[in-house]
């Protein structure tokens, strides 16, 4: 079955990132106007070496960003460096959510489109895993609300009723022979990551959630499947166990 990757969406994120860098590199520029003279007092060669920096600074930011658009609109590795994926993902979307939040556009819409332009990433990248290698990371408020069993410590005690997805879930990490585990929040997810010590996460959450966890365990590659919420958010949430699957696929080759 061929494999795609639901990575429409991201064009949001892409147009607010490239309208902050021309801001950030307006307001850098604008700066160094402002405080040029004084360097020229003090020396010319200090005013010629900060404009040289400048300029190479404006070279990063903007081959940085050539080489992440690429990369992600035509889902194709033209050379990601890592260093522009972590700069996007540690400076440059947090100044795109203050923009957003700035002309009104609603934070977890920037976020969901964040996790869709993240999944393009992988995708561009085309590296397979061991299944050794994968983790599947599910949030708590997949497990339906009246259930009575403990899975926080051990999420195969799951009696696999078919209530929820954790059922589905279990079984396909049996077949697929991939670790699983459920997290009630970030700190668990976090003791998770390190001792299962995973080279590529799968993770089932809400946007801020998956935005949040992918951020803190960069440089581990997160893929980012958003849950269902029918019944509104943290409650009896669902996911498609078709896409975890084709995703499991995918990445085991
Ligand atoms: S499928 Fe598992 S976790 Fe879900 S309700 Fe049934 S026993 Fe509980």
């Amino acid at each position: 079955m061929e494999f795609e990757i639901n990575t429409k969406g991201k064009g949001l994120i892409l147009v607010l990132s490239t309208i902050t860098l021309i801001l950030m590199m307006i307001i850098t520029t604008l700066l160094w106007w402002f405080i040029s003279p004084r360097l020229h007092e003090i020396s010319n060669i200090l005013a010629s070496l900060s404009l040289t920096l400048l300029r190479f600074f404006y070279l990063v930011l903007i081959s940085g960003s050539i080489l992440i658009y690429l990369t992600s609109l035509l889902e194709r590795n033209f050379l990601i460096a890592k260093f522009a994926v972590r700069a996007f993902i540690k400076i440059l979307f947090p100044l795109t959510v203050f923009l957003g939040s700035l002309i009104g556009i609603r934070k977890d819409r920037i976020e969901e489109s964040f996790v869709h332009l993240n999944n393009a990433f992988i995708k561009a990248v085309k590296k397979k895993f061991k299944h050794s290698e994968i983790l599947i990371l599910l949030p708590h408020c997949l497990q339906n609300s009246d259930c009575g069993i403990r899975i926080t410590y051990n999420i195969k005690n799951c009696e696999r009723c078919n209530k929820c997805d954790i059922s589905e879930l279990v079984k396909i990490s049996d077949e697929y022979d991939i670790k699983i585990a459920i997290a009630t929040g970030g700190t668990l997810a976090r003791k998770i990551v390190i001792e299962n010590k995973p080279k590529m996460i799968v993770a089932v959450a809400c946007e801020r959630d998956l935005v949040d966890g992918l951020r803190e365990v960069f440089p581990i590659p997160v893929y980012g499947l958003l849950n269902e919420r029918p019944e509104g958010p943290c409650f009896n949430t669902r996911v498609s166990v078709e896409k975890m699957k084709m995703v499991l696929k995918y990445l085991l080759g």
